[in-house]
């Protein structure tokens, strides 16, 4: 029997009127389509009058419904997937799937569409010839420690997803790893009616965020760095990086050797800049 054909289709991320015909003819034609939230999905479905069986696939039961989804490809079956919103796989499900079906010969076929860190980039201002995508920072201390570590001396454009209710936090952590100086653009509420795009330095978003809401999604978007700082010692710099560190709940000790290590410095000479 011929295998089905896994279809990765694009949906609109706030704009209907930015969903394709092909994405439409796709939706039309398969034999089901796997929704990463069966409501949201049926919402788009009846504005397109696109009348289908919905199967709920989200992150957190990929695995499990995998060998279900996978019996229905390997039946002849043609299958959808979709997501809330943009491009299925990128922050969203869809990865496992893809992988599980090339291991088995089925083919995967992707939709184009809307992408909210590709719209993004486009109007960030920001080098758009070599960049960076990170998706959602992990959540835990360690991680993101880590993560922003190997990211600050990048030189190409970064790009991060952010919850609205994290930004400020986020920000904050961007500043102590970036300093307050580099200029960073947040896309807001993409294709939407209060679409903005917000350019501006680290410190001049905290303290614009200390007088506005953060409402709507945000794609964050940071300009590389243009040059390599990581042998000047900036004595106010290590004190800022120290304080930022001591404030994110980190001990004395740990916060040194995370300065010395981000300034290429000695233990013994961090210690000495504070002092100063
Ligand atoms: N798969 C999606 C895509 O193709 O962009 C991304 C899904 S991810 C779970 C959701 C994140 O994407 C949001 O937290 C936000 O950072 C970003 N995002 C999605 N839609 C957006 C929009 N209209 N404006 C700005 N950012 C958006």
């Amino acid at each position: 029997m011929e295998k089905g054909i896994l279809y990765l289709v694009a949906t609109p991320i706030g704009n209907l009127d930015d969903i394709t015909y092909r994405a439409i003819n796709t939706l039309k034609e398969v034999d089901i389509i796997l929704a990463e939230d069966t409501r949201k999905t049926l919402k788009l479905l009846n504005h397109f009058e696109i009348s289908k069986k919905l199967i709920s696939f989200y992150r957190h039961n990929e695995g499990i419904k995998l060998d279900y989804v996978l019996d229905l490809l390997n039946d002849g079956k043609n299958l959808a997937v979709v997501s809330d919103a943009g491009t299925p796989g990128i922050s969203d499900p869809g990865e496992d799937l893809v992988r599980a079906c090339i291991e088995q010969n089925i083919k995967v076929i992707p939709i184009p569409g809307a992408c909210a860190f590709v719209q993004g980039l486009i109007c960030s201002g920001f080098d758009t010839t070599r960049f960076v995508f990170e998706g959602f920072l992990p959540m835990n201390k360690k991680g993101r420690r880590q993560r922003l570590e190997k990211l600050k001396d990048e030189t190409r454009t970064i790009i991060l997803y952010e919850a609205p209710h994290k930004l400020k936090y986020t920000l904050d952590d961007l500043k102590t790893y970036f300093g307050g100086d580099r200029n960073i653009t947040l896309a807001r509420e993409l294709t939407k009616i209060h679409e903005e795009f917000l350019r501006f330095s680290i410190d001049d978003a905290i303290s614009y965020f200390d007088e506005n809401d953060i409402k709507g999604e945000f794609v964050v978007l940071i300009e590389g760095t243009k040059e390599d700082v990581s042998n000047e010692i900036a004595p106010e710099s290590v004190k800022e990086l120290m304080d930022n560190l001591l404030k994110e709940g980190i001990d004395k000790k740990e916060a040194m050797k995370i300065v010395a290590e981000k300034k290429k410095m000695r233990k013994s000479d961090v210690y000495k800049e504070l002092l100063k």
